[in-house]
């Protein structure tokens, strides 16, 4: 007789709201027990804790800030030590504090490189240590679209982004022959509150040079992650993909 195989572990960090959440739910309905992570919102964490388990998997609730990076190493090892294995994890939690560079305070950028940048790679690096042994894993950075293209306003998120970018293609490299792979994933403009700070006006410009006509939705990006940590996306790695309704950057 098998035994039934246990089931994989899934961190997705800033998975209280927005895309991260719609990961989780994704990820908890394709059969993986899911950590999520919050900042601030340990209520909201908890409700889709509560949704993830109607799916019949376990789902526990973590809280780190992610402006210290050496957190969202702790994080990994609490993931970890509680679940029992980490299979596949996602960087997703990120920050912006727009500007134009010439009034950009220096907080401001190491807030965000720290968040969206130092973060994910403490993460990464606590993560590969226990995949290394496992002999496989799946990470997914959740960079954007104007990491790829630059964006007026955000030299700190574009810089982050495009960090994100160079860091998935140096682990693909380094990691690929202990069987993991390492890919990026750059949303194009998604609805989330992320994007609801946007002006009307602001959102027509975007809008205007979008082929499909429509802001995403978070769960056109979960399905992209989820397909990414399942058993068909074996073969990918280095890659980084748009999830943007055509703006087609490159
Ligand atoms: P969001 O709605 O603002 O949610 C951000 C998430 O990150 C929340 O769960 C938040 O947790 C967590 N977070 C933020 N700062 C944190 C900190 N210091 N420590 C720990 N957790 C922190 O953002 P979103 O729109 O879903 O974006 C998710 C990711 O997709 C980000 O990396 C973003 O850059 C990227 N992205 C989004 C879009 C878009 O159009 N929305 C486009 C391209 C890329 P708490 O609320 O619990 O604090």
């Amino acid at each position: 007789m098998t035994q039934p195989q246990p089931r994989k572990v899934a961190l997705i960090t800033g998975s209280s709201r927005g895309l991260g959440r719609a990961m989780a739910l994704k990820l908890a309905a394709d059969g993986f027990d899911v950590a999520i992570h919050y900042g601030r919102n340990a209520a909201e964490a908890g409700k889709v804790a509560d949704a993830a388990r109607e799916c019949g998997v376990r789902a526990e609730v973590f809280g780190a800030d992610l402006t210290t990076p050496a957190n969202a190493g702790k994080l990994v090892e609490d993931v970890i030590a509680q679940m029992g294995r980490l299979d596949v994890l996602v960087n997703n939690a990120g920050i912006t504090r727009d500007g134009l560079t010439i009034r950009m305070k220096d907080e401001d950028w190491d807030a965000v490189i720290q968040t969206n940048l130092s973060s994910a790679f403490s993460a990464c690096r606590a993560a590969i240590k226990h995949m290394v042994r496992a002999r496989s894993g799946r990470i997914i950075n959740i960079a954007s679209v104007v990491g790829l293209t630059g964006n007026p306003g955000q030299a700190n998120y574009v810089a982050s982004k495009a960090g994100l970018i160079g860091l998935t293609k140096a682990l693909a490299k380094e990691y690929g022959g202990r069987g993991i792979t390492v890919n990026a994933v750059a949303p194009g403009f998604i609805e989330s509150d992320m994007t609801a700070e946007l002006s009307e006006e602001v959102k027509k410009g975007y809008l205007a040079g979008i082929p499909l006509g429509r802001l995403g939705q978070p769960q056109e990006v979960a399905a992209l992650v989820a397909f990414l940590a399942s058993d068909g996306a074996g073969y990918i790695t280095g890659q980084t993909v748009g999830v943007d309704g055509g703006l087609n950057p490159h």
